[in-house]
């Protein structure tokens, strides 16, 4: 019988309910641990980032007061030149001469001015330099222009000695229009001074501001992707990621500020001298560049020709601020959760441990059934087997000859009166029980099916409860893989019907009127004696005996009161006899009877002893009164030419027919 009824149906909601439970707490666990150690590596990121970019727009602001100093010690040095000092001084037309050659040679040499001028107290041009693209003139004198309307004329000609002007850093204006391409420029102008110390004019280079542009370009560039950005002080762009965005306030485009597209971080960029900013919108990190060196004065000079500058600029207000800004998709874009590899992989992890999670919720969903199963199936079992009056269980026989009961059925425990968990723990408990002189046996037969491997099939007796009872026991074997045997048997108490067995086997045995011997078994016994006598040379007597008158009693008294005399006679004779004597009913009111080691004498005294006591005995009757009875009695002696007891019964009936002639209770040998 299966005990567990294959059942592979897993209720699915039970099974969910499983996987969400096996599978919330795994992802919640990788979760943190992905999203913590993301945040730290978004924080080294940003950290590094942060690092990198500091130093990078350390390095560029370094670069653009390095380039601006620079300018500023050429145009000194141009200005104290004691050619210019001698020049002002004598007006000498070849002094100019000299003084416009060596002009000349810083334009060629230096390559950062577009010009390099000088202009008299009134405006007046009078030695101007044009580069031209990489071949430096000296510009013919019809040419030469008035320029005391320019604000960077008028900015400087209001100085002290020694006092320097800087422009804004705008585009340049050549006839009164924009120079395409655009120009970037800054003017550097300082006054100029005769040996009386009177006030001349003013030097004036005009400062390619490309070269600073183009240094802060290199220097930002490179790493990862992010913008570079040099903003003046109303947040212009001079440098930008976009070209378009550049020169807003030159190109009436007053919206193309940093402010315009980032307020909120334009706020917090003005307001400090540097620092790290990150928004939503990505990092910024950034500072402050003051152009002006001590002694430099500036103005917000004009994007028009000829007009004034609107007002003057001290050293702190002339500042542009450096930006680098690095976008929020930048900055963690490369670690690898952020690239679809990385995604897929984590995709794939999160998938692989749901699958698990799904295997380890239905494999013990499905062993909890089973063992509910084999729980719900092993009631049924026990259920089923207390109903049945058998006790059944497993028995296994090891390879290594061991043995031990796997179960046992509370029908076989109360059976045998025996503690389930004890039997099961020690085997040799059950077989303790049986009865000492069926102990052997049951051993015995035990080992020899171990062995061959055929039914077990056993009765024998038991104690229990102190009491002997019958059992039979009925096993059959199922050979085990790797050796041993396993054994599912049933065990019965049979003892009411070994006790009917006995009963029918005695009766068959017995004469049921006296309880004497049958004629069939009398002889069966019979003839063992004479076997046995024989076989030892022991003397045997063999009485034949026969009621007197019988037929009389039974007309004269009825066939009942005949019973009871036929039974009287036997009580008489069990008492008078030995128990080794062997009596028998072998006819209607004849008997016969054995007496073993007993000689021819003896037992002639014997029968005339039993004689004596029928002869004495009475049947008292219901009417009042009683039966009295006497028997006849042949004696035969058994010899050793006896090949039979019917050859010694013949001669005892010999004997017998003599005593009845010789008229009636006697004794006749
Ligand atoms: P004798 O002295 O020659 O032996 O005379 P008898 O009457 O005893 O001899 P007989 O053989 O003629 O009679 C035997 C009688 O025993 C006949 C039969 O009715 C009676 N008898 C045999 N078996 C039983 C029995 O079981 N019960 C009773 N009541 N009578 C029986
Ligand atoms: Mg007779
Ligand atoms: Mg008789």
């Amino acid at each position: 019988m299966p005990l567990i009824r294959p059942d592979n149906s897993t209720p699915i909601p039970a099974l969910l309910k499983r996987f969400v439970l096996i599978y919330l707490p795994i992802v919640m666990v990788l979760s943190i641990v992905l999203l913590s150690s993301i945040r730290f590596d978004e924080q080294r990121r940003l950290e590094r980032t942060v690092e990198r970019e500091s130093s990078r727009i350390e390095i560029a602001r370094g670069l653009v007061a390095r380039d601006l100093s620079v300018v500023d010690t050429h145009l000194r040095v141009i200005a104290n030149l004691p050619l210019l000092r001698w020049y002002q001084d004598s007006g000498n037309p070849a002094q100019r001469e000299e003084l416009a050659k060596l002009f000349l040679v810083l334009a060629r040499e230096a390559r950062l001015y577009d010009q390099v001028r000088y202009l008299d107290a009134s405006g007046q041009e009078v030695i101007s330099i044009n580069y031209n693209d990489g071949k430096p003139a000296i510009v013919p004198r019809e040419q030469l222009q008035n320029k005391s309307g320019r604000y960077y004329f008028n900015d400087t000609i209001k100085l002290k000695q020694g006092e320097v002007f800087v422009s804004p850093l705008d585009l340049n204006i050549e006839q009164g229009s924009l120079e395409i391409p655009y120009k970037p420029m800054i003017r550097f102008g300082t006054p100029v001074f005769d040996s009386a110390g009177r006030k001349k004019g003013v030097i004036v280079l005009n400062y390619f501001g490309n070269e600073l542009l183009q240094h802060f370009r290199v220097i930002m560039q490179g790493g990862d992707p992010h913008s570079s950005m040099l903003l003046n002080h109303d947040g212009y762009w001079l440098s930008g990621a976009k070209r378009e965005d550049e020169w807003g306030f030159m190109l009436g485009k007053s919206e193309r500020t940093f402010g315009h597209d980032f307020p909120e971080e334009w706020r917090a960029i003005s307001a400090s001298e540097r620092g790290t900013l990150q928004t939503a919108k990505g990092l910024f990190v950034y500072t402050t560049v003051y152009p002006l060196l001590p002694g430099q004065h500036s103005s917000t000079g004009s994007t028009l020709a000829h007009a004034p500058s609107q007002q003057e600029m001290t050293a702190h207000e002339y500042s542009w601020k450096i930006v680098s800004f690095v976008p929020h998709a930048v900055l963690t874009g490369a670690a690898f959760y952020n690239q679809p590899s990385g995604r897929t992989l984590l995709g794939a992890v999160y998938l692989l441990l749901a699958l698990a999670a799904w295997t380890v919720a239905s494999v013990t969903l499905n062993r909890e059934q089973a063992r509910a199963e084999l729980a719900r199936s092993k009631a049924c079992y026990d259920e089923l087997t207390q109903r049945i009056p058998v006790g059944a269980y497993l028995f296994r026989f090891h390879a290594d000859g061991s043995m031990n009961f796997e179960y046992v059925s509370p029908v076989f425990c109360q059976m045998l009166d025996l503690d389930a968990d004890a039997v099961l723990r020690d085997a040799s408990i059950a077989f303790a029980a049986a009865h000492p002189d069926d102990l052997k046996s049951l051993i015995r037969s035990n080992q020899e099916v171990a062995v061959s491997l055929k039914p077990f099939r056993w009765e024998g007796r038991f104690i229990i409860r102190g009491e002997t009872r019958w059992v039979h026991i009925a096993s059959d074997p199922s050979p085990q893989p790797g050796g041993g045997s396993l054994w599912s048997g049933v065990v019965s108490d049979i003892t009411e019907r070994k006790q009917l067995e006995d009963e029918l086997k005695r009766q068959a045995r017995i004469d049921l009127l006296t309880g004497l011997n049958n004629r069939r078994h009398f002889f069966e016994l019979a003839e063992q004696e004479l076997a046995r006598a024989k076989r030892y040379g022991a003397p045997l007597q063999v009485l034949m005996l026969d009621v007197d008158h019988f037929k009389l009693v039974n007309d004269t008294y009825g066939h009942h009161i005949g019973d009871l005399v036929l039974q009287k006679l036997s009580e008489v004779c069990v008492q008078t006899l030995r128990g080794i004597d062997i009596l028998g009913r072998i006819g209607g009111e004849e008997f016969a009877i054995l007496l073993p080691e007993t000689r021819g004498e003896q037992a002639l005294e014997v029968a005339e002893r039993l004689r004596l006591s029928i002869a004495g005995a009475a049947v008292p009757l219901e009417q009042g009164g009683s039966v009295h009875l006497t028997v006849s009695i042949g004696v035969a002696s058994v010899v050793a030419m006896d090949a039979r007891i019917d050859d010694v019964l013949k001669r005892a009936d010999m004997a017998l027919y003599a005593a009845k002639n010789a008229g009636r209770n006697r004794v006749c040998g």
